[in-house]
């Protein structure tokens, strides 16, 4: 990619190229990357080039668009919220859309995840988790119980402590190995063997161990690795007998994206606490949630001063954000998003299947709105991205996978597009 800047094109507008040579992009590598395309304009599925190009969207802006872009009822509450007030700290002022947005996200909850702790990003939400399972220990007087219990495959995050609670090897973080905190990383529990595994961990290191962490039923950025509810029924038990919190991490997972509004719904277990943010705004505002029990919450009420949870970010429960959140729960209210999942669901099975059969294709798998085409092994993911962008759709591959996880208003005929887009590129190599 460049390093200067060059001259405006008909193509490139003269803020790309004055600015691009100053930018730093997320997970590139910076030497050899391809150029980023210059998107001026978004609606309902369609991306916006600054060229006049199109682009049908596969990924919903890593799945955050679950109405798609610049839905109206989303923008009108913003702009409302823009005119009365934009932004306030929460550190002693409460608002209208975050008050609401708490009621109503504990009603839509199951059992008493009654306690709501606004964040403006999921790796913090992941902290603040985090965070709150230690304090848990400590405010108990238990002291000695600072570690968690997480999985291979897992994901939950990119900031120092987070990285420490992913996949140390599959992930992306390995090279900061010595310098993470130690956690426990165990196989998920999902036959005889990786059983029979996980209580060995987690009866060896139980006086040190504070909580269990997951992402239920789908492991997303470890490669949209699905599980059984099955799965989380077994960590709900074990937690439960070896006295340890169930962290839910349902960022990927959250409104409807598994085909129920939540994941943890399909298992019928109640975590201690979850998180929540991607599709928490309808894809418009930086927002995420973590909802403890009521039992975790009262841990922390106390005389003693120091047993207050010590976390507030400048931003937390911003009103623009909040009134973003509550009006794409009122769309999930008005509109049959669930419905929307299952259609989705039949046509990304349909649409995704013929690619089986296809050289060097592994695995073919949907969940909800999920679709995902697993290869033995993608050996340039940024040079497959360029060959979608050159059949008019946003697909963004990464590991071995190709995936799918589109607006839930996609029209059939958008989504017709992308699942073509995928066998056609993967049919000539
Ligand atoms: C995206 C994601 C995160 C991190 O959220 P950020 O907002 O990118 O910090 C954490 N956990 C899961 C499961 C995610 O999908």
């Amino acid at each position: 990619m460049s390093t200067t800047p060059t001259a405006p094109t008909s193509a490139n507008p003269g803020w790309y190229t004055t600015g691009l040579p100053h930018i730093w992009l997320p997970y590139a590598q910076m030497k050899t990357a391809s150029a980023p395309l210059a998107a001026t304009r978004t609606h309902g599925t369609t991306i916006e080039l600054s060229n006049g190009r199109c682009l049908t969207d596969g990924v919903a802006a890593w799945w955050t668009a679950c109405h798609g872009y610049n839905h109206p009822h989303i923008r009108q509450a913003v702009e409302a919220q823009l005119s009365t007030m934009p932004h306030i700290m929460f550190g002693g002022t409460v608002h209208q859309p975050a008050l609401t947005l708490a009621s109503r996200l504990s009603a839509m909850l199951p059992g008493d995840l009654e306690r709501v702790f606004f964040t403006d990003s999921g790796s913090v939400s992941v902290e603040v988790a985090m965070k709150m399972a230690l304090q848990y220990r400590l405010n108990k007087g238990q002291t000695g119980r600072t570690k968690l219990l997480a999985f291979k495959g897992g994901y939950h995050g990119d900031t120092l402590a987070t990285m420490a609670v992913c996949d140390p090897e599959e992930g992306m973080h390995h090279l900061y190995g010595s310098a993470l905190a130690e956690h426990i990383i165990a196989p998920l529990p999902q036959d005889a063997a990786s059983t029979a595994e996980f209580l060995r961990l987690l009866k060896t290191h139980a006086h040190e161990l504070t909580a269990i962490i997951t992402e239920p039923l789908v492991q997303g950025a470890g490669g949209m690795l699905f599980h059984s509810p099955d799965v989380l029924r077994t960590l709900r038990k074990a937690a439960d007998e070896h006295d340890m919190l169930l962290i839910l991490d349902e960022i990927f997972t959250g409104f409807g994206r598994t085909g129920s509004m939540f994941a943890c719904e399909q298992a019928g277990i109640v975590p201690d606490i979850v998180t929540l943010s991607k599709a928490l705004t309808g894809g418009t505002m930086a927002l995420a949630a973590t909802v403890a029990r009521r039992h975790v919450f009262e841990a922390f009420l106390s005389d003693n001063p120091e047993h207050a949870l010590m976390h507030g970010p400048t931003f937390m429960a911003n009103p623009l954000a909040c009134a973003c959140a509550n009006a794409s729960l009122d769309l999930f209210e008005q509109e049959p998003r669930l419905e929307q999942v299952q259609r989705i669901n039949t046509l990304l099975t349909q649409g995704l299947e013929p690619c089986r059969t296809l050289p060097g294709v592994k695995d073919v798998r949907t969940l909800g709105a999920i679709g995902v085409v697993e290869l033995e092994k993608i050996a340039n993911p940024d040079a497959l991205r360029q060959r979608f962008i050159a059949q008019g759709v946003w697909i963004r591959p990464f590991r071995n996978i190709v995936y799918l996880t589109p607006a839930f208003t996609i029209t059939e005929a958008e989504l017709h597009k992308l699942t073509t887009a995928i066998y056609t590129v993967l049919s000539t190599p």
